[in-house]
């Protein structure tokens, strides 16, 4: 029976590591305030001038929002076929989501629907680097660029991947991730951070993240406990996702799979295949090579955000995705084997 991910094995590689960072901290008394050396070494490998550390992937969605200004009446234009947190953070500002459908090649935001969903009351486009592929980031800049609109990146399926060289969170003015533990790079429990290049956008950050004197405040931290543990995988991370890129290659030799703009270097968060009947080859399948759906229900058909618009190629997908297994030490072959004929 091949898991559909291995948590704990992933921990595994650097357990010693990873107890000595919590003997140390518990001994310190320190527990809040002090995750700067996560942030730097994260900012560094991002590629960005700053990274701040914060309680998880939804908050870093909700304060890079609020730093860009965003409330009731104002639009943010992004897509359905993701988690649906990037919809509700757009929501907790009372502003309102304005999807676009996504492209059927990539399953990221197809940047030819932007343009015509742009009105004056656009307040920034939020696009999501669903499952670690990349979006249309040179397209997508044009036109935000061309309205003087702000993107946000939603990085939280894709630490790592990487555009003509260049990380993600690197080509907007914001980019978000979450470090939920089942995400590339996953703390132990719940955190998250924002990357940005902007000083006072920083500034204004570190500032919400903590009960800053001007708004109704919140507390969105990092512990420095996970922050101490990201550091610690971090350095691993290259390596594993070294390991997955191996894995996807095998599987696409054999599946016919999602594409990957000219110039991406995917990061295999989830590797997606789409097959009819998903159920009937569920239930084959299940006792051999357990599997994922991301999502089945698409956002804007899920009940708490439900609207009446038509999504034809992210339905399409919400219907006949399947996820594989993928993560270091699967057995490649093995699901080769039994979930080949479907796909
Ligand atoms: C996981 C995820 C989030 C939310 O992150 P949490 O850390 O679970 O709050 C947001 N957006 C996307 C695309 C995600 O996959």
């Amino acid at each position: 029976m091949i898991k559909f991910y291995d948590m704990e094995a992933i921990n595994m590689d650097s357990i010693d590591a990873l107890c000595e960072a919590s003997d140390k901290i518990i001994r310190s008394g320190n527990y809040v305030f002090g995750t700067e050396p996560f942030e730097e070494d994260f900012a560094e490998w991002n590629g960005n001038k700053h990274c701040i550390g914060v309680s998880s992937g939804t908050s870093a969605l909700h304060m890079a929002l609020l730093a860009l200004g965003i409330g009731p009446g104002d639009e943010v234009i992004t897509v359905s076929h993701t988690f649906r947190a990037t919809v509700s953070a757009i929501r907790y500002c009372g502003a309102t989501p304005v999807y676009v459908d996504i492209d059927p090649d990539t399953y990221c935001m197809d940047a030819k629907q932007i343009s015509s969903k742009i009105t004056n009351n656009t307040k920034a486009i939020l696009p999501v680097h669903i499952y670690g592929n990349v979006c249309d980031m040179d397209a997508i800049c044009r036109i935000a660029n061309s309205h003087n609109i702000p993107v946000v990146e939603d990085c939280s399926q894709a630490h790592g991947s990487t555009l003509n060289k260049k990380k993600v969170g690197t080509f907007g003015k914001i980019g978000t991730f979450s470090f939920y533990p089942g995400k590339g790079l996953g703390a132990l429990g719940d955190a998250g951070c924002i990357v940005t290049d902007d000083d006072d956008i920083a500034e204004h950050l570190k500032e919400l993240r903590s009960w800053d004197s001007t708004t109704i405040g919140y507390n969105y931290r990092l512990s420095n406990l996970q922050a101490e543990f990201l550091r610690i995988k971090l350095k691993n991370y290259n390596n594993i996702l070294k390991q997955k890129r191996s894995i996807a290659e095998i599987y696409n030799e054999h599946f016919t799979h999602c594409h990957t703009r000219k110039g991406v270097q995917h990061s295999y968060h989830i590797y997606p295949i789409l097959v009819n009947d998903r159920n009937i080859v569920r239930k084959e399948t299940n006792d051999k090579v357990a599997t994922g759906i991301h999502y089945p229900i698409p956002v804007h058909k899920f009940h708490s955000h439900k609207t009446g618009v038509h999504l034809p190629v992210t339905e399409r997908i919400a219907n006949t995705q399947l996820s594989l297994p993928i993560y270091p030490g699967v057995n490649a072959m093995k699901v080769i084997d039994v979930l080949g004929q479907y796909a």
